[in-house]
């Protein structure tokens, strides 16, 4: 058998919300633990503007997620970079190995792996990435100072990612299927008869046309006057759908939509495995951040009982 010198009582991965909320409550408990994720924030990360979160009336994602990782390191959590690229069991001891080629062994998991953003799904979608296409308003609207730009979306993601863009980018179209927007009304509010921002309601975009770069984008509208826009950035923010890849390979049970089912305790169906955040079907499917926090709380109290019992 391999040497298992690195072997935890529970390796929580992801540093988003979840997980890090999570690490904050196992230090509490005194459970040793190691917390690895791809990225710090995961989708946190993204957000411009958060005023839905207590104690904080107005803070941006990167900051909310760089204060949750100081409060985990100040209670003695070790955090590490790098992406779970396979798991399997071996004697009721799981078996987590990193891209680095680390190796760590653990008696408990929990996943809080998050989800990724969701494409269109276009003919030329992918060739597009990068050069006129996002899916992170924060992350790239300074490429679009004084350009045009559309949001396809009518989430709180996407009414947030316009507002953020129209204080950039010299006028934004924001292109929804539905014909309300969705969200915070507080968001909607600052939408309508805003100056840089026209949403296109009941439309889709259908076509995307460029030689090097996005050029323009067609849209099915039938009654809308514009049935192409020339745009220089389209920021398509319709969604995510759920990280599968870890899932898989426990054999851990979902929904349809590949979201992790957990009980109250937000246990999995595999034994010794937990689940907390966007990644799971709990919290009545209302993917925020406080949600996730909340989720990772009630994930490590539980694996506090099971790992008592165990080694009793
Ligand atoms: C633009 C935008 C704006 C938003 N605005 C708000 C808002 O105002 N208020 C609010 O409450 N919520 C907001 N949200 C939603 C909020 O960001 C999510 O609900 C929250 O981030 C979920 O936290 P999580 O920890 O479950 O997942 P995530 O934050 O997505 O974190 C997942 C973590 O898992 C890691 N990971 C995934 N797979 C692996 C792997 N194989 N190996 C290692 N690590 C892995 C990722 O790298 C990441 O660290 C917004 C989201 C977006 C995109």
């Amino acid at each position: 058998m391999a040497d298992r010198e690195n072997k935890y009582p529970l390796i929580i991965i992801g540093l988003g919300p979840a997980g890090l909320t999570a690490s904050i409550y196992a230090s509490r408990y005194q459970i040793n633990h190691l917390v690895i994720g791809q990225a710090l924030g995961g989708l946190a990360f993204e957000a411009h503007k958060i005023c839905n979160f207590p104690t904080e009336e107005e803070i941006s994602g990167g900051e909310i997620v760089e204060k949750m990782k100081k409060h985990a390191e100040s209670l003695g959590a070790f955090l590490m970079a790098d992406k779970i690229v396979n798991i399997v069991e071996e004697d009721k001891i799981f078996k987590v190995t990193t891209q680095k080629r680390n190796v760590f062994w653990a008696e408990t998991l929990l996943l809080a792996i998050g989800t990724k953003h969701r494409q269109i799904n276009l003919p030329d979608e992918n060739k597009f990435i990068g050069k006129g296409i996002s899916y992170c308003a924060t992350c790239d609207a300074m490429f679009y100072r004084d350009k045009t730009v559309a949001v396809v979306g009518g989430s709180d993601n996407a009414d947030t990612s316009s507002l953020y863009l129209a204080e950039i980018a010299k006028k934004v179209y924001q292109i929804y299927h539905g014909n309300k927007l969705r969200g915070e009304t507080a968001w909607i509010n600052q939408i309508e008869g805003h100056k840089k921002i026209e949403v296109i309601y009941n439309t889709k975009v259908i076509k995307l046309k460029g030689k090097e770069k996005l050029e323009k984008i067609i849209l099915d509208k039938p009654s809308h006057s514009l049935k192409e826009i020339a745009v220089d950035g389209l920021f398509i923010e319709i969604g995510t759908v759920p990280q599968k890849i870890l899932t898989e390979k426990l054999s851990i049970e979902t929904d349809k939509n590949s979201y992790i089912k957990v009980s109250l305790g937000q246990e999995t169906s595999h034994r010794g495995v937990w689940a907390a955040g966007d990644i799971t079907t709990t919290s009545n499917g209302f993917h925020q951040i406080i949600t996730a926090c909340s989720e990772g709380a009630i994930a490590i109290e539980n694996i506090f009982k099971f790992l008592q019992k165990k080694n009793k």
